[in-house]
């Protein structure tokens, strides 16, 4: 390891669990045996999907290290960060099949974006003009997703796939594009 590349205690508190993280990356190293991937993604899959802690994106969709990208946000919506990774991910990495996930249970649907802008600007004294993102309906909230993402030219014209995540059953349900 060389000194450029040491690692530095980060700053502020550490709590117990960014301890055990740590101990956990060192159990990991220990087994690591995967340098010789490179940056494109092996499936040629970009997956977006909602950052819940429930989904759990490897797990559900049977991928391993180096198979495909993994965008997540709140939502797993469609922002101009998703599109810029997208990008990236395509006309960088080679990736050319695209996969929409949300799920069952939301955080973002039907939350009032008004109540949380003005709750913060209360509680902080600084207001920001910051969209969540939220929805009312979860398929046609993909399907705006999709829509969102066939419209962009520097996006390849390959299959763009929706998917709804059920928290309770783990079942992926397919979303046909309306
Ligand atoms: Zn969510």
């Amino acid at each position: 390891m060389t000194a450029q590349h040491e690692a530095r205690p980060s700053t502020g508190h550490r709590s117990a669990e960014f301890l055990r993280l740590l101990a956990e990356n060192e159990r990991y190293t220990d087994a690591f045996d995967r340098s010789e991937l490179t940056a494109a993604p092996l499936s040629g899959l970009a997956i977006v999907a909602c950052m819940d802690a429930r989904l759990d994106v490897e797990e559900a969709l049977g991928l391993r290290t180096g198979d495909a990208h993994i965008i997540r946000n709140a939502g797993g919506i469609v922002t101009d960060d998703v599109i810029r990774s997208l990008i990236v991910s395509q006309h960088l990495l080679g990736t050319d099949e695209i996969v929409v996930i949300a799920h069952t249970g939301c955080g973002l649907i039907d939350a009032d974006e008004a109540a949380l802008r003005e709750r913060l600007t209360r509680e902080t004294g600084q207001a920001y003009d910051i969209a969540f993102g939220s929805f009312h309906d979860l398929a046609a909230s993909v399907r705006s997703s999709i829509g969102r993402l066939r419209a962009h030219a520097w996006l390849r014209p390959g299959p763009i796939h929706g998917l709804i995540f059920d928290v309770s059953t783990g079942r992926l349900h397919e979303i046909a594009e309306g």
